[in-house]
């Protein structure tokens, strides 16, 4: 199907590449190997759909699934059988009947928790699994240090828990030269050397890059599935993912000085053609990208002029032949040049919140996976 036709009714297409998922992920598998290879699938898989790219990734062999939200677990619960599904964002007060009945393990990120999931357990007579956040510096999940100390010297709190993961979360991982992670890892091995035996899980994307030390028994891998670069200063080792296509609506001929857009912010020294099209901040392209950031049209870089409105972006067209840049022609907004990591530069911000951005508003377009 062409992207004309795939477009529809809509003024832009958004296409998600699942094939180039599956292949990221058996990427971060090899990289991380002998560890099992996770999949993080919080916020709708980064904006790019759970239930798609859950089914594509669990077809591929993925065993290990991560969600933020208890929300999001029951979603993905509903068209994933088999795989385990883990709860980052921990266990809701007074809910433990819900992961059980979803079949959903909780990170357990306090003792308060760890006491629900045990009681839970010990009302049911079942041994229930559960990922025992240890927070190594992070500073926003996780047993405290204190908490730590505590579970160390009763580790019968966690009677009716089991099989314990252990996991911690790294803050700086994509900065590869920051001793922060190494002295995370070390917090972590101390603490764990404390408590009972079980796996351990450390790293994200970026994580799985900084060497065998960091790999543990599971990775935790999002955003390096979906095309974000993991290692920032150097090369992407990712397959991309997104492409946005965007209509063309009007062209038009400047001739004399005149400004461009909202707030009269960009002016035109003519003569000057430009193109307005169909997408805006609703649709993901960051406010903060007017007059930086830029599309391509038929292989030429045309760059965004003025404000970036709500539904429309204007783009100075001047040297890219009329006949191609011409109303119903399609603007590339996202794809293999314009990727979301330079989009999210152009804007001050990071391709996870380009990507967690995109907005409802697309025809969206799966190619590769599995039906
Ligand atoms: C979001 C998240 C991940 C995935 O991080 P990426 O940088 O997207 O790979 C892993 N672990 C936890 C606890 C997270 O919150």
């Amino acid at each position: 199907m062409t992207s004309e036709v795939a477009l529809g009714r809509a003024g832009a297409l958004l296409t998600i590449d699942l094939d180039a998922i599956v292949e990221n992920w058996r990427r971060l598998q090899a990289r991380g190997a002998p560890a099992e290879c996770g999949a993080v699938l919080k916020a709708d898989a980064y904006g790019l759909g759970a239930a798609p790219v859950g089914r594509a990734l669990s077809a591929a062999g993925a065993r290990s699934f991560f969600v933020a939200h208890l929300e999001e677990g029951i979603a993905l619960r509903a068209v994933l059988d088999e795989p385990r599904i883990v709860v980052l964002n921990g266990l809701l007060p007074g809910l433990a009947a819900d992961y059980t009945a979803h079949d959903l393990i909780p990170a357990l990120n306090d003792p308060g928790e760890i006491a629900a999931w045990a009681g839970h357990a010990r009302a049911l007579g079942t041994a229930l699994p559960g990922f025992v956040h240890l927070d190594t510096g992070m500073n926003r999940l996780g047993l405290s240090p204190d908490d730590q100390d505590r579970l160390a010297a009763d580790p019968s709190v966690l009677d009716g828990i089991g099989p314990i993961t252990w996991m911690t979360h790294l803050a700086c991982a994509e900065d590869t030269g920051n001793p922060m992670s190494r002295a995370q890892l070390d917090r972590f091995h101390r603490a764990v050397a404390r408590l009972p035996p079980a796996p351990v899980s450390i790293a994200n994307s970026s994580g799985i890059f900084l060497g065998q030390d960091f790999h543990g028994d599971l990775t935790r891998p999002g955003a390096a599935l979906y095309g974000i670069n993991p290692t920032p200063d150097r090369p992407n080792p990712m397959a991309g993912v997104v492409r946005v296509e965007a209509r063309i609506l009007q062209t038009r001929r400047v001739d004399t000085p005149m400004t461009v857009g909202y707030g009269a912010a960009h002016r035109v020294k003519g003569p000057a053609r430009l193109a307005t099209i169909a997408v805006g901040y609703a649709d993901g392209v960051p406010r903060a990208a007017s007059g930086r950031g830029a599309v391509r049209i038929a292989g030429f870089t045309a760059p965004i002029t003025g404000r970036i409105s709500m539904d429309l972006i204007t783009v100075d067209v001047t040297h890219i032949p009329e006949t191609l840049a011409a109303p119903g022609a399609l603007a590339e907004v996202l794809g293999p040049e314009l990727t979301p990591d330079r989009l999210g530069e152009s804007a001050g911000t990071i391709g996870y919140e380009i990507l967690t951005s995109l907005g409802l508003r697309y025809a969206r377009r799966y190619v590769g996976g599995v039906e």
